[in-house]
């Protein structure tokens, strides 16, 4: 594509999203918007790890041990020497890195350097299954890519400014201040990615569009964005609040907690691994992914049935409640892998909702959307559309953002 010729005269970025024991990566035109080469690094720290990396059509997978994190990257500039694309030749002009947890000190994406690693690192206590592996991420690729920019992108950026009503937990304000405690949010990225370019792809001035953004994944989370900025949602001080989602319990009476510390014998960690890990979809029918739980439900399993009405029931009211919070919504949109695909839990989050101006339109809706699909009927006062996410893209725009290019 000729904007993509354009674009890379201009540069690209490397776009790196370390986990405990992955690194993804993506190498991106910031201005095309076309991945030019992907992958991932998975099992780092086993004793067969697993490489895959895609570029031009071709797909390279290796099967190895990776001691850590330094070991995968090196893996990795070594396929892009091997099998291409030439990193020099794609003037590479910045490394965008995806961080978790920004807490209260980052309201948007910074050049890294020893202090801003340092910070990342002290706040780790709020993000610790996040924050430590995407700073190991960002100090190896800081050592091998050393002569390029490196730009730390926050989950919780775009949620920084959110007005104190929504931001407030009501818990005795000395104890939230001296630990940090308040609504952060998470997949702020997206989010903001989404709510603007829905705008603009409906051609509508994003400073006057009141917007719900529904993120559902295998995380999950919805947010109120009003002229561009977030006024609401979901997540809290962890991703663990909201709606329902793979593994994660979403909303639940704090209570419950006690309730098992005190009754079950259970201890912190093992309440923490239970709303974590053992809850949402997986806990109401065994299966985390949505495919399954509708094959469940087609083999009539009751409990999947009653899984699905808890999931869409927990969105709709979560809708409704945006819905008051921005007095009226202009656009919903639908994205990540449950909202570009499920056509059912799209009908059900909606249904019923005509009196407040929202409809979806049946053939509209019908199938997996890979573009920009809007789904309401023509002359709906709430625009519905289904919008699909750019994480990468996101992170790399940003990261030009701050090094200038
Ligand atoms: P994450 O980035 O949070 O891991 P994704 O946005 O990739 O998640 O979404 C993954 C989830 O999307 C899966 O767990 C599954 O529930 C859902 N999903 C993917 N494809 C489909 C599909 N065709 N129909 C229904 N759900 C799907």
């Amino acid at each position: 594509m000729s904007t993509s010729t354009t674009a890379r005269s201009q540069g690209t970025v490397l776009v790196v999203n370390s986990g405990s024991s992955s690194i993804k990566y993506q190498l991106v035109d910031p201005a095309g918007g076309d991945a030019i080469a992907s992958g991932l690094v998975e099992r780092i720290g086993e004793e067969t790890g697993a490489v895959k990396h895609v570029a031009g059509g071709t797909t390279t997978e290796r099967e190895l041990p990776v001691a850590d994190h330094g070991e995968g990257l090196r893996i990795v500039l070594g396929l892009f020497d091997e099998v291409g694309p030439d990193l020099s030749a794609a003037q590479v002009i910045a490394v965008g890195h995806r961080v978790v947890q920004g807490g209260p000190v980052f309201d948007g994406p910074v050049l890294v350097d020893a202090e801003v690693e340092r910070q990342i690192d002290e706040l780790s206590p709020l993000a610790p299954l996040h924050n430590p592996p995407n700073l190991t991420g960002i100090r190896v690729a800081r050592e091998l890519l050393p002569d390029v920019p490196h730009v730390a992108v926050f989950d919780t950026a775009f949620f920084h400014h959110l007005p104190a009503a929504a931001a407030t937990y009501a818990i005795d304000r000395e104890v939230a201040a001296r630990h940090h405690v308040r609504r952060y949010g998470a997949h702020g990225t997206s989010h903001q990615y989404v709510s603007h370019e829905v705008a603009a792809y409906l051609g509508r001035p994003v400073e006057q569009t009141s917007t719900i953004v529904l993120h559902l994944g295998n995380g999950a989370s919805a947010s109120a964005v009003q002229g561009g900025r977030a006024v609401d949602t979901s997540m809290g001080l962890t991703p663990l609040e909201g709606l329902v989602m793979g593994t994660r319990t979403g909303d639940i009476d704090p209570a419950v907690t006690f309730h098992l510390m005190r009754n079950a014998g259970m201890s912190v960690d093992e309440v923490d691994d239970l709303l974590n890990r053992r809850s949402g979809l997986k806990g109401l029918t065994g299966e985390n992914d949505l495919r399954e739980v509708h094959r469940l439900v087609d083999e009539g399993v009751e409990a999947a049935r009653v899984a699905i009405d808890v999931y869409t029931h927990r969105i709709k009211k979560y809708v409704g409640a945006y819905a008051a919070v921005l007095g009226g919504v202009d656009v919903i949109a639908f994205t990540a892998g449950v909202g570009e695909n499920d056509d059912v839990v799209r009908a059900l989050s909606l249904a019923g909702l005509e009196r407040l101006g929202i409809e979806v339109d049946p053939e509209r809706n019908a199938g997996r959307k890979k573009e920009p699909t809007v789904i309401s009927p023509d002359g709906a006062a709430t625009t519905v559309v289904v919008f699909p996410t750019n994480e990468e893209l996101a992170i790399a725009r940003q990261a030009v953002a701050v090094v200038g290019a």
